[in-house]
């Protein structure tokens, strides 16, 4: 069958959970046997979210083939296990850069160039583009209907409904009954004004997802279909939930791909199977135990900075039968205070990503703790360069090891790589370029090395992970490193990109150039995360 689409608005407030509704019905139509891809179309106008500040927009994902990308993307893949790619995500930055880049070439033959259609046609060429058998495309419209920016998206769904037919696109939004306690009442007026303007731009929603902090009575459900245009049965109760991996379940029995399916008429009886899905969130509810892990980073205000992290430790922690708590620091607490407190207790220590030398030091000093006091360590990216640099300074013979990201220095153990290899091509990089699209970006292979801890935990000899960074281990430091007991477990398959290291003299002490976090997911948890809690757990049982 052609590719069917789902167009996913939200209404009334922003932050309605509309990437975990996306991704719940993706997971349900592919558990009633379908293919899925999903997709964000977001209003802002930077051309990519690679350069925006974790701290406002959450984390920048990156995908496979290297586009960095919103970090709803995460979710769908997380809940999918669909990998996304660059043709997944597209801003209103990135669809007015082609449309002038177009008009400046010419190919417009001096029309004039306007919202519509050519935005427009820019938008719907995005949407049907890189589509192959999918049997659903379902697109996220990022913002909140009424917003000035999402306007030329509503324009173009719009146009695209009439173009393939309303028996091909669907329609859903996402709205919020806020409960007023004074009346005792879920409220559906600003519902109903948000689908009046929906209206007012020419869509009528098919199904209303009403996110709700209790139980919609009956009459409620009635007044918001009959006001609103939609059958009773497609208006569906979204109930708050303790776990974002019980979304599917519960949208499930409220019916939402059952009328999904309905709508493009398509068989609906058979039940599709969430087993897999229901042990999660029981493991989720009633693990066996509990582990601490300390977070050192630098963007710990706003937690959407590291989605996937946090997930990829739950993962860890549902495979492992316990609670993972975390326990987020700035790692500026420890440039301050003398002592690290801080990290009485805990069981793991995790430097993730990052930019720039502001808390360095901080993280520099957990990583030598989590060493000296054999706390399992896991050190991602910015994480591991950092360990790099302790492990240079303290045990190689380097006192005054840096990176050369915090300015030039003779003693870079961590530097610029200037070129390298992806697939047949040589890429480079200047040391002056343009800060957006000058990053190691997506998926790298990686040796790992025999005898060592990694090629354990993965179980094979060849990886694929995602990158996104400027610097590497300098490898002409090999020597002092590897005095200071760093091994070099993971190398690019030219030998020439140290991409992990471990420490064999600690009981878990592993550090990684890339993302694992990117690839793991609640029914196929990272086998890092998977080791790295299992490593926690152990420590709990010695105390
Ligand atoms: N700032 C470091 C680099 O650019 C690490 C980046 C990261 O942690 N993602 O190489």
């Amino acid at each position: 069958m052609a590719t069917r689409f789902i167009f996913i608005t939200g209404g009334v407030v922003s932050s309605l959970g509309k990437g975990i509704a996306s991704s719940a019905l993706g997971t349900l139509l592919q558990a009633r046997g379908y293919k899925v891809r999903l997709r964000k179309l977001d209003p802002y106008l930077n051309v990519d979210p690679g350069t925006m500040s974790p701290t406002q927009h959450g984390e920048v994902y990156v995908t496979d083939d290297g586009a960095e990308t919103d970090l709803d993307l995460g979710h769908y893949e997380r809940f999918t296990g669909v990998a996304s790619r660059q043709s997944d995500n597209v801003t209103s930055g990135r669809i007015y850069s082609s449309v002038i880049a177009k008009e400046r070439r010419g190919d417009y033959l001096g029309a004039t160039v306007q919202v519509i259609p050519h935005v427009t046609d820019a938008i719907k060429e995005f949407i049907r583009a890189d589509l192959h058998d999918e049997d659903f495309c379902l697109c996220e419209i990022g913002g909140t209907v009424g917003d000035i920016e999402s306007l030329p998206f509503l324009e173009a769904i719009r146009q695209l409904r009439n173009e393939e037919g309303s028996e091909n696109c669907l329609f859903i939004h996402v709205t919020l009954l806020p409960y007023i306690k004074s009346a005792g009442e879920l409220k559906t007026k600003p519902t109903q004004h948000s689908v009046k303007e929906l209206l007012s731009v020419g869509i009528q929603p098919e199904i209303l997802l009403c996110r709700a902090e209790r139980p919609i009575p009956e009459g409620e459900r009635k007044k918001i279909a009959l006001f609103c245009n939609i059958k009773p049965e497609c208006v569906i109760e979204a109930l708050d939930v303790d776990t974002i991996y019980n979304v599917p379940v519960k949208y499930h029995e409220q019916g939402l791909d059952e009328q999904t399916v309905r709508y493009f008429k398509l068989p609906a009886d058979k039940e599709p199977d969430l087993t897999p899905w229901k042990t999660i969130v029981q493991r989720v509810r009633e693990p066996e135990g509990e582990v601490t892990i300390a977070i050192v980073g630098k963007y710990t205000s706003l937690l959407d900075s590291y989605k996937s992290l946090s997930e990829a430790l739950a993962h860890g922690g549902i495979a492992n039968n316990v609670r993972v708590n975390l326990r987020w620091l700035d790692s500026q607490v420890f440039e301050s205070a003398d002592t690290m407190d801080n990290l009485d207790g805990v069981d793991g220590i995790l430097v993730p990503g990052g930019f720039g030398e502001r808390g360095t030091e901080g993280k520099i000093r957990a990583a030598q703790f989590a060493r000296e006091m054999k706390v399992p360590f896991f050190g991602i990216c910015f994480g591991m360069q950092l360990a790099v640099i302790e492990a240079a300074r303290n045990l190689g013979g380097l006192p005054k090891a840096t990176s050369s990201e915090f300015g030039a220095s003779d003693h870079a153990v961590i530097g610029l790589m200037t070129e390298w290899i992806k697939g047949n091509q040589v890429e480079v990089r200047k040391s002056n370029g343009d800060l957006g699209g000058t990053m190691r970006l997506g998926s790298y292979p990686c040796d790992l090395v025999k005898g060592t801890k990694v090629r354990e935990i993965y179980g094979t000899d060849l990886i694929h992970e995602r990158h996104r960074h400027r610097y590497e281990v300098n490898s002409t430091y090999r020597p002092q490193l590897e005095k200071a007991g760093l091994v070099f477990c993971g190398l690019s398959p030219d030998g020439q990109l140290p991409e992990m290291v471990e420490r064999q003299d600690h009981p878990w002490f592993v550090g990684v150039q890339f993302h694992p976090e990117l690839k793991s997911k609640p029914l196929d948890p990272h086998p890092l995360f998977l080791s790295f809690i299992a490593a926690a757990v152990h420590k709990t049982r010695l105390v």
